[in-house]
C-alpha cells in the first residue's frame, strides 16, 4: 500500500485549472520527484495535498482519505511541507526556529531528543544555534527549513524546490541530505525544476506538464530517456 496516493486530483484557480486529473503514489521509504517546467502546476499540487488549496479527486495517506482534514490535522497524520520560500523566522535564533517545528510533539524530552537528532544531521545548525536565522547563508537557511520540518517527526516530507536560488556546491549538499533521509525512514515527495539532481536523488519520478502527468517511471530509467534529456536534463 502506498503511503500517499493522489487519485484524479484537479485544482483550479478561478477559471484556470492548474492541475488536471493527477494520480500519483509515494511508497513508504521512497523518494519521489515531480519534475516539469515553470508553471506546470507543481506547487499547486503540493499545496492542495497539504490542504492549503481545495481540490477535486482524492488524497489518501496510510490508506485513509484526507478529505475534509485541515492543514494541522494533516501535520498530525505525519505530513510536513517545506515551502519554496522556506518561511523561517529571521529574527529568531536557529534553535528557536527548530523548536517551533516540534510543536506537535507532546513532551519536552521528545523535543530535546529531536533537536539532538537534527544537530547530528546538520552540525552547522548546531554551531550556529544561537545566531538569528536571518544571518544564515541561503544553503544554511534551506538546511534549517529541512531541520525544522524533521522536528515534527514526519512520515512524509513534501519539499518544494529545495535547491532554488542555491549555488551548485550547496545544491549537491542539499540533495545528499535529502537522500540521507531514507535512513530516518522519512519518505519524500520532491518538487524540482532541477530535474537532473531530483531524478538522481529519487527512486521514482513523474513529469508534470501544463497540469497533467505526461510520463512516469523509475528515476534511473527516466534519467536516460532521450526525450526527457532533450527537454529537461540538458546534455550531461
Ligand atoms: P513554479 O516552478 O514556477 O512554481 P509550478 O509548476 O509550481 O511552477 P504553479 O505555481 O503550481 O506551477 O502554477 C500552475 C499554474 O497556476 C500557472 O499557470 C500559474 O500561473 C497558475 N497560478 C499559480 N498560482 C496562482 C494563483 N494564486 N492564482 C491564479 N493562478 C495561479
Amino acid at each position: 500500500m502506498a503511503l500517499l496516493s493522489l487519485r484524479n486530483v484537479s485544482v483550479s484557480y478561478d477559471k484556470v485549472e492548474a492541475v488536471r486529473g493527477v494520480s500519483l503514489d509515494v511508497d513508504a521509504g521512497q523518494i519521489v520527484s515531480v519534475i516539469g517546467p515553470n508553471g506546470a502546476g507543481k506547487t499547486t499540487m503540493m499545496l492542495a495535498t497539504m490542504g492549503l488549496l481545495p481540490l477535486a479527486g482524492e488524497v489518501t495517506f496510510e490508506g485513509s482519505s484526507l478529505t475534509g482534514l485541515d492543514v494541522e490535522e494533516r501535520v498530525e497524520r505525519g505530513i510536513c511541507l517545506v515551502p519554496e520560500k522556506r518561511e523561517l523566522f529571521a529574527d529568531m535564533s536557529v534553535a528557536d526556529n527548530l523548536i517551533l517545528g516540534s510543536y506537535s510533539l507532546k513532551d519536552r524530552s521528545g523535543v530535546d531528543a529531536a533537536l539532538q537528532q537534527v544537530y547530528q544531521r546538520f552540525p552547522r545548525l548546531q554551531e550556529r544555534r544561537r545566531q538569528k536565522a536571518g544571518t544564515l547563508s541561503g544553503g544554511e537557511r534551506q538546511m534549517l527549513a529541512l531541520g525544522r520540518a524533521l522536528m515534527a517527526k514526519p512520515k512524509l516530507l513534501i519539499l518544494d524546490e529545495p535547491s532554488l536560488g542555491l549555488a551548485p556546491l550547496i545544491v549537491r549538499e542539499i540533495f545528499r541530505t535529502i537522500s540521507s533521509l531514507r535512513e530516518l525512514g522519512v519518505s519524500v515527495l520532491l518538487v524540482e525544476q532541477n530535474a537532473r539532481a531530483a531524478l538522481e536523488t529519487a527512486d521514482y519520478g513523474y513529469v508534470l506538464e501544463t497540469g497533467e502527468i505526461v510520463q512516469q517511471g523509475k528515476a534511473d530509467t527516466l534519467i536516460h530517456d532521450p526525450k526527457l534529456i532533450a527537454a529537461y536534463l540538458g546534455g550531461g
